[in-house]
């Protein structure tokens, strides 16, 4: 361990309390995607606090402060701001019913943990590059009210957090992404290295549109939503021997209106579902499948359909630890229990860290600390040194190796990165699937 690693160190564990302390404020007041303005709030003054320019309401209502001044790459560390709706959780707040069953509160601690060590300029001085601290709304899925009411308030562009980052241009100075989360594929590991492959996915509301009439006096001269919106749900059904195992196929459609009265035959139903699958082709192919499935399905009953597609998230590409990390987490190892991803363990859920990884390097790591299933009631922090303090340490160090040196594992990353996507063809998938 060189002095500066020793350092960030030091400097993470003296302010332990303080990062311990802001987790479990936010953990109590966990805030759904695009209302995180509290929690911004809090980010906003602890970064101010450490003296570096912060930038506010960003995607309504992101935040991003950098250190600046320096030649040579920038390395963005990314928290995510929202909660989940989970009412049963015992921190979920009683109006909304939002807490942060996904352990995102953890992200934010982990990210000004490691400010706090790479701010300091005993540390910030050996850095040949800039370091910015990315606190990122909307990473779960939005309601479709929800989106559809900020795009018509003109608020967004693509109502995703980390899509209308990239749509602003807020990450086209950040070379290198560095994401964390608690752990998304089972591990007993403290820290797990690595990101591996998740399902990628889009959103859906099909509205099937009847014509009502008396249920019992006149049933003849409706249509029924109810029956076309069923029949559609059967198709689905039966295509889904269709779906091969290797693209990790999900659709689970939930029905948000199923008409307004008993005794009238419903004239609008509302379905809503995510199509996930582990790569774009099978994303796009089953999204067309559901697509005919609803809108054929309503058309033999003489009912129509309307539906129209959110951007989701792209899948995850599975990423092997970058030497940065992974010497960055020797440094720790003597505390704590550290191993590099499986390879070709899938991830069935969805994360829009995957739309990162199409367009820029990502270096991710997940983290325990934790107990019960993420999303759930009985998910709890357990052991608030493994789920921030170890994490923030692992985050600072990893910029401190990329950006040492003349910055050369830095450079040496995002020169053998390949984009799957430009940015700008990224931009296009997001704004055509939104339109
Ligand atoms: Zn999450």
């Amino acid at each position: 361990m060189d002095p500066y690693e020793k350092k960030i160190i030091d400097l993470i564990d003296e302010n332990a309390d303080r990062i311990i302390s802001f987790a479990r404020d936010v953990a109590k007041s966990g805030e759904a995607s695009f209302f995180e303005f509290e929690t911004a709030r809090k980010v906003k003054e602890f970064l101010e606090s450490l003296g570096l320019p912060v930038k506010f309401g960003i995607a309504v209502t992101g935040v991003k402060a950098e250190t600046s001044g320096k030649r040579g790459p920038t390395v963005g560390i990314i928290g995510e701001l929202d909660g989940i709706r989970c009412p049963a959780h015992p921190q979920a707040v009683p109006d909304t019913g939002i807490s942060h069953a996904c352990g995102h509160n953890a992200q934010m601690a982990i990210m000004l943990g490691a400010a706090i060590a790479l701010s300091d300029e005993s540390v910030s001085d050996r850095l040949f590059g800039n370091v910015a601290f990315l606190a990122i709304p909307a990473e779960e899925h939005v309601d479709s009210e929800v989106c559809d009411s900020l795009l018509e308030q003109g608020k967004l562009s693509i109502p995703s957090g980390k899509a209308e980052w990239v749509y602003l241009g807020e990450l086209d100075d950040v070379d290198i992404a560095i994401t964390t989360h608690v752990h998304m594929v089972p591990s007993n590991s403290d820290l797990l290295l690595g990101n591996n492959a998740s399902t990628g996915t889009i959103g859906k509301k099909i509205t099937i549109h009847g014509k009502a009439a008396h249920a019992a006096a006149a049933p003849h001269l409706a249509v029924n939503a109810l029956n076309a919106a069923s029949l559609g749900l059967s198709a689905l059904g039966m295509l889904r021997e269709t779906f091969r195992e290797k693209d990790f196929v999900r659709v689970h459609p939930i029905i948000k209106k199923g008409g307004t009265a008993v005794n009238v035959v419903p004239d609008e139903v509302i379905i809503e579902t995510m199509v996930r699958a582990g790569n774009i082709e099978a994303m796009l192919e089953t999204d067309r499948k559901v697509d005919t499935a609803f809108t054929c399905s309503a058309a033999a009953l003489g009912a129509s359909c309307e539906i129209k597609n959110y951007i989701g998230k792209l899948p995850v590409i599975e990423t092997p630890p970058c030497r940065a990390l992974s010497d960055a987490a020797r440094i720790l190892s003597d505390k704590a229990d550290i191993s590099d991803i499986a390879p070709n363990v899938q991830n069935a859920a969805s994360t829009d860290v995957g739309d990162l990884t199409h367009i820029m390097p990502v270096i991710n790591f997940s983290h325990g600390g934790f107990e019960g299933a993420l999303h759930s009631a009985d998910f709890k922090i357990c052991d608030e040194y493994k789920a921030y303090i170890l994490p923030a340490k692992l985050a600072a160090l990893t910029v401190y190796n990329l950006l040492k040196d003349n910055a050369e594992n830095a450079d040496e990353l995002i020169k053998s990165f390949k984009p799957k996507l430009s940015r700008a063809d990224y931009i296009k998938y997001a704004i055509d699937l939104t339109k």
